[in-house]
């Protein structure tokens, strides 16, 4: 059975004060059995890290080493240390703004798998992509790609359509499950048992009033929100669905 995961991604928002946010989604993470994380940038993981009961908290990047010359940079030990237990790898944003390929992702995958650390590997097609027909060519090339050898259960994987990010726009169920359905085989074909233990994630404009729907789609294991899990109420929404699930 896969534990249930509702993961919120706050990008380049929010500050320390902004952390009180997690204090009032406490209660509705002890409201049910998923499992609760929350990814805020670098600087805040530590202070965030303990902070609410049943907030697990996560990071939304790491360099693939694990120390040295690299300025700017953060490592998935050092993000360890700070208390992540999660690292979010290949995101869209990533992919696109620093031209991260599936070897980085990959490589950047095994970093946090070193450092004891559960990886949130994204993946999705753009909307070119998905209107040529070429949406599962796409995912499965970033599957293969992404997640190196040797992976776990404990590895999710985030099925993020580029062009459902922070847009409002959502594929229809159908298009989900095809997708997550194609995942699962996938993981499967590849990693055997692990691969039936990895959690799915679907992400891309998940809001309070579309999450009880997605939930119900066949290997839906939860979701990896951006916009709304910024406010209490709303990712709390959207984990009272996924309990409810
Ligand atoms: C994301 O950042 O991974 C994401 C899915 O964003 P949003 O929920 O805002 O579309």
């Amino acid at each position: 059975m896969r534990r249930k995961l509702a993961a919120g991604n706050w990008k380049m928002n929010g500050s320390q004060a902004a952390l009180a946010e997690l204090d009032a989604m406490a209660p509705y993470a002890a409201a049910g059995d998923a499992e609760v994380l929350i990814c805020p940038p670098a600087p805040l993981i530590a202070v965030a890290a303990g902070r609410a009961a049943g907030i697990a908290v996560g990071a939304q990047d790491c360099h693939a080493n694990a120390s040295g010359a690299h300025t700017g940079d953060v490592s998935a030990p050092i993000l360890a240390d700070a208390g992540a237990t999660h690292v979010i790898t290949g995101h869209s944003e990533r992919r696109t703004d620093h031209g991260e390929t599936d070897a980085d992702v990959a490589a950047k995958t095994q970093a946090v798998l070193d450092a004891g650390l559960v990886a949130v590997v994204c993946v999705g097609e753009t909307l070119e992509e998905r209107e040529s027909g070429k949406t599962l060519d796409v995912v499965g090339t970033q599957l293969a790609g992404s997640i190196p050898e040797g992976a776990t259960a404990a590895l999710v994987v985030a099925y993020e359509p580029v062009w459902a990010i922070g847009t409002g726009k959502v594929p229809t169920l159908q298009q989900i499950g095809e997708v997550h359905a194609f995942m699962r085989a996938e993981l499967v074909a590849r990693f055997g048992e692990a691969g039936d233990g990895m959690r799915l994630l679907y992400g891309g404009s998940v809001k309070p009033g579309n999450a009880t729907e997605i939930f119900a789609v066949s290997n839906v294991d939860g979701a990896l929100v951006g916009g709304a899990s910024l406010k209490a109420a709303d990712f709390g929404a959207i984990i009272d669905a996924l309990n409810a699930a």
